[in-house]
């Protein structure tokens, strides 16, 4: 008997179509009403992100059809990780005990199966590759990796909840990631951490830096800082790197700003700070939302000075060409 396509089922024919080009699929579409159904159905969408890209997750409010154009839209492919669609919460599901034996620092259960040494402070770590978990100290389970470099291991930092994908070679759902890597890595977190009070305590700080970060981003050392409000505060340089530096490694700060460096003799903001100064006294330059909310989050230690108590003055001239001047992304 000749074989006749149109005989196949809805699900054989989205699997087919979920193989095609996207401008075969247009053809496929217009070849009955039937075909126009299947190639509009959002589930060929998904096999199609699924078939070309390997992601398997998307935003929640999103098809699957914009997830697709999502990826299509990434220049550099690197924005959508797929390999973390290896990563489920049923995968986790067996490790919610022993993460909460970890963060509770249960003894047993405390080490690294493979060296044995206790390495809570660097971090313990689930090593996750095509289903499989090992526990690990992060050096051993780098070593792990390193015996079979082509397998695409992801890294789970138990202390600070950090994901990281070794194919892709950075963290994951942070700054460099789409929205939809960061939605899904929360939701595995979520729930690998929902069973104890301590677990939801480590979500809400890792939350609270991925929120801090996007602040850094937008409200720190940038031109819009300069342009876009009507005054702008001066912060010790150091500690907001400091700051910055803690968040990259999923930590939140522990000293309130340090901006009496900033002072000179008088308690007046110090003529001969400069922004990105080396041995000098060195600012960064925040908007009052990001000021407002350090201060309130971590507390101030000297005095706020904002720029329009020294725009103007003739003794802060050099300091203000310095800022003019200054090359801010
Ligand atoms: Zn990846
Ligand atoms: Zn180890």
């Amino acid at each position: 008997m000749p074989f006749n396509i149109l005989e196949l089922n809805n699900e054989l024919l989205t699997a087919i179509a979920g193989h095609l080009p996207v401008d075969d699929l247009k053809t496929f579409s217009i070849v009955c009403h039937r075909f126009a159904v299947i190639a509009h159905d959002d589930s060929t969408w998904r096999e199609m992100l699924y078939n070309g890209f390997g992601v398997t997750y998307k935003l929640p409010d999103n098809t699957w059809k914009q997830q697709y154009e999502r990826k299509c839209s990434d220049p550099q492919h690197n924005r959508i990780c797929p390999h973390l669609g290896m990563v489920s919460r049923k995968t986790l599901e067996p490790y919610k005990a022993p993460y909460n034996n970890v963060i509770h620092r249960d003894p047993p259960r405390h080490n690294c199966a493979t060296c044995g040494q206790n390495h809570y402070q660097s971090g313990l770590c689930l090593y996750i590759y095509q289903g499989n978990i090992r526990i690990r100290c992060k050096e051993c389970a780098y070593r792990f990796h390193a015996m079979a470099p082509n397998r695409h291991g992801i890294l789970l930092r138990i202390p600070v909840l950090q994901m990281y994908c070794f194919t892709c070679s950075r963290q994951l759902g942070e700054a460099r990631g789409d929205e939809s890597e960061e939605h899904y890595v929360d939701y595995l977190l979520e729930s690998i951490t929902q069973d104890s009070e301590l677990g939801r305590q480590q979500l809400g700080k890792r939350r609270q830096c991925m929120f801090e970060r996007e602040l850094n981003v937008s409200e720190a050392d940038r031109k819009s800082v300069l342009s876009s409000t009507p005054c702008f505060y001066f912060v010790d340089r150091m500690w907001l790197w400091a700051w910055f530096l803690r968040l990259c490694d999923g930590k939140l700060a522990t000293e309130p700003i340090t901006n009496k460096a900033l002072e000179d003799e008088e308690g007046k903001l110090n003529c001969d700070a400069r922004p990105r100064g080396g041995f000098t006294v060195a600012f960064s330059i925040v908007t009052p939302r990001l000021w407002n909310y350090l201060v309130k989050t971590y507390g101030l230690s000297g005095k706020a000075f904002q720029s329009n108590e020294v725009q103007g003055r003739p003794e802060y001239a050099e300091m203000w060409k310095a800022i003019e001047d200054w090359k801010l992304i």
